[in-house]
């Protein structure tokens, strides 16, 4: 969940982070007179989810009011690296004297958190580290401990930033960890010419599994480059992740759906899906997860692989009935019931004698079916 760099400096405003003044607008007619409340002068800048805007001819200085419409309506509907921009950020403009580089990462082969601070703002960190290694200071921070006082002094001076930078790496620190972020990044942080420490520009990834409760960023926080039917599945609740095989899969309890797919895969097929109805095999859920599996052109066959627990395998039969009411199905669909109330489930599917639909007891079997009737296909 990446936020728009507004949105991010909001968060760095909230904890005491100085930003320029600034205003976000979709038109020229609003640009125009965002950029008269601004004093005239402003920066306009292309609001997209990536990196290099400047570059891209997604930053630029305007003038006058009239030259802020202008650049305004220039960069609305530009493409930047396959996004296109909706909106732009008028920005006072701020005479630097440095730019830096901020920012805090997960590093997940460590296990914990870094530090991230470079002299050399401004262009691309990436570009810095791979060019010249030694300007790009990496340090470790204990979650627990946090960033101290200290720490934030240590962090500074070991990248060569101006003391004055301790405090903003003290409230980026905050912004990670009381935003659910999993990476915060600032660049370039600058100083002005009259010794001001301003973040001009910002990066913030939310941590998707904190999404509940990340409501105020909207759908807009959402990946807008994420698959399509991933969406659909996420807007109704099922936990789906597509795959690029040719047979969809429905399961209960993720292990049992991650060993279905292996076992596909040993049939010599390829899963086109993990879609992992836990406990909620109504036919609601049913119907929504064979819908968004259907309209993967990729699939092939459907195989469906239930071990009855709490929920019990009637209930699923019951589910896929009630779901093929409402559902057209058009590829074949292998079922495998088993565990509580296995009998009772497949009686109910025999007795609805659906003419794509299959039954097989065991999972080797059923898998074998499936991708047999997808080679077919
Ligand atoms: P990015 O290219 O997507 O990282 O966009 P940035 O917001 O970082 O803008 C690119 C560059 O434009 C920055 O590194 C700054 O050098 C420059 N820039 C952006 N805003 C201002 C500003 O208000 N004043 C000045 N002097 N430079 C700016
Ligand atoms: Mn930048």
């Amino acid at each position: 969940m990446d936020l728009y760099e507004h949105q991010a400096r909001q968060l760095f405003a909230e904890h005491g982070i100085a930003v320029p003044r600034a205003e976000v607008v979709d038109s020229a007619d609003a640009a125009e007179r965002a950029a008269r409340r601004l004093g005239g002068r402003v920066v306009v800048k292309a609001q997209v989810k990536t990196g290099g805007r400047g570059k891209a001819g997604g930053v630029k200085l305007a003038a006058d009011p009239a030259a802020a419409a202008l650049t305004a309506r220039q960069m609305l509907g530009m493409d930047i690296k396959g996004h296109r921009v909706r909106a732009v950020m008028l920005a006072e403009p701020v005479d630097t004297a440095a730019e830096f580089y901020v920012g805090y990462a997960l590093d997940r082969a460590a296990g914990t958190f870094l530090a991230i601070a470079s002299a050399e703002g401004g262009t691309e960190i990436e570009e810095v580290a791979a060019n010249r290694p030694d300007a790009v200071t990496r340090m470790p921070v204990d979650p627990e401990e946090g960033v101290t006082e200290e720490r934030a002094r240590e962090i500074a001076e070991s990248a060569g930033l101006p003391p004055e930078t301790a405090p903003v790496l003290r409230r980026l620190w905050q912004v990670l960890t009381r935003e659910d972020a999993l990476l915060v990044e600032v660049n370039p942080l600058v100083r002005t010419v009259d010794g001001r420490i301003l973040a001009l520009d910002g990066k913030v990834t939310l941590d998707g599994n904190a999404r509940f409760r990340q409501h105020r960023w909207g759908a807009e926080a959402d990946d807008p480059h994420g698959d399509p039917l991933e969406a659909e599945a996420a807007a109704k609740g099922l936990n789906y992740v597509r795959l690029d095989g040719e047979v969809g899969i429905i399961g209960n309890g993720a292990g049992l759906v991650m060993s279905t797919l292996d076992v596909v895969a040993g049939c010599g097929a390829r899963p086109a899906n993990f879609l992992d109805i836990g406990g909620g095999a109504s036919a609601r859920v049913m119907a929504d997860g064979l819908r968004v599996i259907l309209s993967d052109p990729g699939v092939k066959s459907v195989l469906v692989n239930v071990f009855g627990g709490i929920t019990a395998c009637d209930v699923v039969a019951d589910g896929i009935v009630q779901a093929l009411e409402t559902v057209q199905l058009t590829k074949p669909l292998v079922v495998r019931l088993d565990g509580n109330n296995a009998a009772r489930g497949r009686a109910i599917l025999d007795a609805r004698a659906h003419p794509l639909v299959h039954q097989v007891t065991t999972m080797d079997g059923a898998a074998r079916r499936a991708a047999q009737l997808a080679d077919a296909a």
